[in-house]
């Protein structure tokens, strides 16, 4: 049994839609399909989350929400007509939508859960219904009777440990699930979604807990490149790779698959193979727990902007003892996760995203960390991005290190951090935001071009 899931670009128009289910008919081991809400059609256009999005904060302000209702109702009605569906689905879509608006708003974030949900709800419904019609057995599959179990709010919606065996039912079906991604339920039965591009982790959590085959995620790429391609030109394919690599790519940059979707699959070993809806036939990119990295040390190379350091040092830090503790406490305290921290003997610094900070908090936390730790010197930097070499083969390499930084040296960019993850799987650079796509491409040319990278 196969779990597909299919993005927003995949399901966006009444045309997209007839590709993916050119898909599903194709494989009858396609047994658990789960769906995206409606994305863009063409690049300035909107998606759906983003429409529900704003009415759902027109709603919350007070504004008119009759011209955003409309846009919702419009692109479903397309949708429809597109598809040749029976017009008598509109009414109980809009009905839905309207109820939906007109819940309890005391609590935004949930009720901003309640309208985001709607797209992929009403999209699983109207997938499952194209299905029948082109004589396929196929049935919409509620997240709350399938028991998608997750955190009560406001914590973080992880998966409750009993979801799973719930979950593992799903295989037992003699329909093909039509199952919408990016939300579930609490146990007393409030709506909850995941972050942007949650369609993904239910996806893996599907395929973990029905041990599929394979868990397939349809996308709008032909399989994962070496580096972002809008930087750097035809980068080359990932025909194959590892979790670790997948994981570590999507860390920094590599939007393809959620970060969160990989934990599910990777703990039942359930491959995930990334293939393109509108070029079905192209291989994709297989992750599975292990590969063979003869061919090249360096799988991909990634990049991130918009990170912060916090700089701090005292003479004899490294004998205190309880010093980094304290200083984690401050940032935990503050609400603040970090990504790296490099040290010396004396000072350290820590390597945070910026978009944690709100407004007032840098000041306090230099406060907070020169007044409670006697810090000599504190203070922030901003501006800086992460570009990480990932491979399962480096740990193999020698003088890639040397490489890397020869590379970086030839764009005349400072190297400000650089970090070894302790598996050796990635290799970390922290660089001036303004140097990042010189030295993306410098390195991109070490490590692919057959010219430098000896192949
Ligand atoms: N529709 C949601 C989003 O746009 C979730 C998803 O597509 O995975 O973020």
């Amino acid at each position: 049994m196969k779990v597909c899931k299919f993005g927003g670009t995949s399901l966006a128009s009444a045309q997209q839609i007839k590709k993916a289910a050119a898909i599903v008919t194709s494989d009858p081991a396609r047994r658990i399909i789960v769906v995206s809400a409606p994305g863009k059609r063409f690049e300035e256009d909107t998606k759906m989350t983003d429409l529900l999005i704003s009415l759902a904060d027109a709603a919350l302000s007070g504004g008119d929400t009759a011209n955003g209702f409309r846009r919702v109702m419009d692109r479903y009605d397309e949708i429809i007509s597109g598809l040749g569906l029976d017009t008598g689905l509109l009414p109980a879509i809009e009905e839905d939508l309207y109820n939906r608006l007109h819940t309890n708003r005391d609590n935004p974030p949930l009720f901003l859960d309640t309208l985001k949900a709607s797209g992929e709800d009403t999209s699983a419904r109207l997938f499952a219904a194209y299905l029948n019609s082109i004589g396929l057995a196929a049935e919409y599959c509620s997240p709350k009777d399938a028991g998608l179990l997750l955190d009560e709010p406001p914590a973080y919606p992880r998966l409750l440990p009993e979801a799973h065996s719930r979950l593992a039912a799903l295989k037992d079906r003699e329909k093909i699930s039509v199952f919408p991604g990016f939300f579930g339920f609490s146990a007393s039965g409030t709506l909850r979604t995941f972050n942007r591009g949650g369609s993904d982790i239910t996806g893996s959590i599907l395929a973990a807990a029905v041990q599929a085959e394979l868990y397939e995620n349809f996308t709008d790429v032909d399989s994962v490149f070496a580096a972002n391609p809008r930087v750097v030109d035809q980068p080359a394919s990932i025909s194959r790779m590892t979790y670790r690599e997948m994981r570590e790519l999507s860390y920094a940059g590599f939007a393809v698959l959620h970060d969160e979707a990989l934990m599910p699959v990777y703990r039942a070993a359930v491959p995930l193979c990334i293939k393109n809806t509108n070029n079905p036939d192209a291989p994709g990119t297989m992750i599975t727990a292990e590969r063979d990295f003869s061919e090249r040390p360096v799988t991909g190379i990634s990049s991130d902007s918009g990170f912060s350091i916090l700089y701090v040092s005292k003479y004899l830090m490294n004998r205190e003892i309880g010093f980094g503790r304290k200083l984690l406490q401050i940032l935990e305290e503050e609400h603040i996760s970090y990504e790296h921290v490099p040290s010396g003997i004396d000072d350290l610094s820590i390597i945070i995203r910026s978009r944690q900070l709100r407004p007032g908090q840098e000041e306090r936390i230099v406060g907070r960390v020169k007044a409670e730790l006697q810090a000599d010197d504190v203070y922030f930097r901003h501006h800086f991005s992460m570009v990480v070499l990932v491979g399962e083969g480096m740990k193999h390499t020698t003088g890639l290190t040397a490489r890397a930084a020869a590379a970086i040296a030839r764009t005349g960019a400072n190297i400000e951090m650089i970090n070894q993850g302790s598996s050796e799987v990635s290799l970390s650079f922290g660089v001036l935001e303004h140097d990042e796509t010189k030295i993306l491409r410098e390195l991109y040319k070490e490590f692919f071009s057959p010219v430098y990278a000896g192949l």
